[in-house]
């Protein structure tokens, strides 16, 4: 026997339960959940609308109010993921994109789904608009975008419902 170490290994699970808040941004993870409201902020000096919203604006550091901004938008990049976490892997292959929200100035990191997922349903410039999952938990998977002429069809299915 010689005195070389040998690491013995057990696999297991741990589980951990926790929460995270969402600070100042909670007010648009709460109108998202109960009022399928999609909140963006205005800043009270320059004018700028963002969404994702910010507390303050990110280019003067000014106050910034909650603006409602509509549920259409239009592609301002995207691609199509073959490659995910265990979350989303019943989903490929979908696409996400930013979307810049019709008055908005900023554009949103989310998910684009399609009925047909082609490259050309996500190009930029197309228009697409919010659906949203009928049971919903204020996370940013509690909606997602469609191409504008898909948008009935989405909403007549079970899981999904349409916006305000
Ligand atoms: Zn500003």
């Amino acid at each position: 026997m010689n005195g070389e170490f040998q690491d013995h290994q057990i696999r297991d699970i741990i589980k951990i339960n926790y929460r995270y808040s969402m600070g100042g941004q909670s007010k648009f993870f709460i109108e998202l959940m109960k009022n399928k409201r999609l909140l963006g902020t205005k800043c009270t000096k320059c004018g700028k609308t963002w969404m994702p919203p910010r507390i303050n604006c990110s280019d003067c550091y000014e106050p910034a109010d909650w603006v409602e901004l509509k549920q259409t938008g239009t592609i301002e990049v995207s691609t199509i993921v073959w490659y995910t976490t265990s979350a989303f892997i019943k989903a490929i292959p979908y696409g996400v994109g930013y979307i810049k929200l019709d008055g908005a100035e900023t554009a949103l990191l989310q998910g684009i789904f399609s009925e047909n997922l082609v490259p050309s349903k996500l190009k930029k410039g197309k228009k697409v608009k919010a659906v949203f999952n009928k049971e919903r938990a204020g996370k940013m998977t509690d909606f997602f975008f469609v191409p504008i002429d898909e948008y009935e069809r989405w909403i007549t299915k079970p899981e999904f419902e349409g916006g305000v």
